[in-house]
């Protein structure tokens, strides 16, 4: 079955609509630092006030943990809307109280207003049911229609993402619709050769979705945080790098699966490895099998993949037709540790066929490494929803708007 849209909701003039973007950017000092989600966001919400909606936008930033938390604000997050949309944005102060109410009231058809951080507020990501559809249904009161737009989080079970759509008639936005359609590429009969390459902080998370992505794909590059655990998979110590200990043995076991399905797994020969963590700390690059083999011993961390690592992953990338890249090489936010990523963003531009870059950090890797959107047949809003996708996983915040695999 297919989306729901937002011709489904029929003559929107005049009605109050409630809209989930995925307004999660990353911050620095309360600025913004990669407004690409904003951007993202813009399609649907220009739909929606050209169609005469009074537009209630409600976002997460952050993980705050149920309650208000001045650094994760949505306050800047507004004004910046406001300059992209080039219309006043009214921001709400709090999710659901008397601020948000009387903003809400004070919408004219064409308006847009912002609610505070949903995630300030124990109802949107409780683990109960009962919770969460009780504060879907005060999010709710403020709309005769909701729009779901925020893709990077349909893969999560949550008030404003599953409970509110079915509170309200509901459908999918643009954004959602356009990151499907390329999704939907990438799984029925990509043209091959097909490589993924994953990398990150989230290992674990990210661990798991190896096994289901190897029947589909004919290489699988792992850099990042997650190389550690293969390399000590392979014997090798890895000093203070990130770590699975009790992911060992299921990595083993990918590497075999993948030696019975003939797809390659190609892990890092080489490492760059530092005294600490830090832009200015003293680092070398060691081959995968010596590691701790630099004066800093079982101290040193391993933060970005080794030119050699580089120069084969670009490769592999530059001869594949599809290639999708969740999660940065290294740790790209510290100019010593970004040179991985910039090989393998340099080597996506240069795929003859699709490309594409999924994830928050990624996506913002990209931008402050200096590459343009363009260069890339799509940047992903959402990095763990795009990967619960391609690993075939059904979505709760899709199925709740229509969709069915
Ligand atoms: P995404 O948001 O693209 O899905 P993640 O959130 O999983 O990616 O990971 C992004 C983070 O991973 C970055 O902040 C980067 O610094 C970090 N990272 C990459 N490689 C390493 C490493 N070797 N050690 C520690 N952190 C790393
Ligand atoms: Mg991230």
């Amino acid at each position: 079955m297919a989306l729901r849209t937002i011709e489904s909701l029929g003559d929107l003039a005049g009605k109050a609509v409630v809209v989930r973007c995925d307004l999660n950017v990353p911050l620095k000092d309360g600025r913004i630092t990669d407004d690409g989600r904003i951007r993202a966001s813009l399609a649907t919400l220009t739909a929606l006030t050209d169609a005469g909606a009074r537009v209630v936008v409600v976002s997460h930033l952050g993980r705050p943990d149920g309650a208000p938390e001045p650094e994760y604000s949505l306050a800047p997050v507004a004004a910046r809307l406001g300059e992209l949309l080039g219309r006043s944005v009214a921001f709400a102060t709090d999710t659901v109280g008397e601020s948000a109410a009387s903003v809400v009231a004070a919408l004219g058809s064409g308006d847009v207003a912002l609610l505070e951080n949903l995630r300030f507020n124990p109802g949107e990501t409780s683990k109960d049911a009962a919770e969460r559809a009780g504060f879907a249904a005060r999010l709710a009161a403020f709309g005769d229609a909701f729009v779901s737009d925020g893709f990077g989080v349909v893969h999560r079970k949550q008030a404003s993402v599953y409970e509110l759509a079915e509170a309200l008639p509901s459908a999918a936005g643009l954004l959602i619709a356009a990151e499907l359609d390329v999704l939907d590429r990438l799984t029925e009969r990509p043209s091959k050769p097909y490589t993924v390459v994953l990398g990150g902080s989230k290992v674990s998370d990210k661990l798991g979705v190896i096994g289901h992505l190897l029947p589909r794909v004919d290489s699988l590059l792992i850099g990042g945080g997650m190389m550690f655990t293969f390399l000590a998979a392979l014997g090798h110590k890895v000093g203070s790098s990130l770590l699975e200990a009790d992911q060992i043995d299921v990595v083993r076991g990918y590497l075999d699966e993948a030696k019975r399905l003939g797809v390659t797994i190609v892990v890092p020969t080489d490492a760059v490895v530092a005294s600490r963590f830090g832009a200015d700390a003293e680092h070398e690059v060691k081959a995968a099998d010596s590691l701790e083999e630099t004066p800093w011993g079982a101290s040193g961390l391993g933060l970005d993949i080794g030119p050699e690592t580089s120069a084969a992953f670009a490769e592999a990338i530059r001869s594949s037709s599809t290639v999708f890249w969740n999660g940065p090489m290294g740790v790209f936010e510290l100019a010593p540790f970004a040179e991985g990523t910039r090989a393998v963003a340099a080597a996506l531009t240069e795929v003859d066929g699709l490309s594409v870059v999924g994830g928050g950090d990624s996506a913002a890797a990209v931008r402050a490494l200096g590459f343009a959107d363009e260069q890339f047949g799509h940047i992903s809003t959402g990095g763990g929803a795009s990967l619960e996708f391609l690993e075939g996983k059904s979505l709760p915040g899709l199925e709740v708007l229509g969709w069915q695999q």
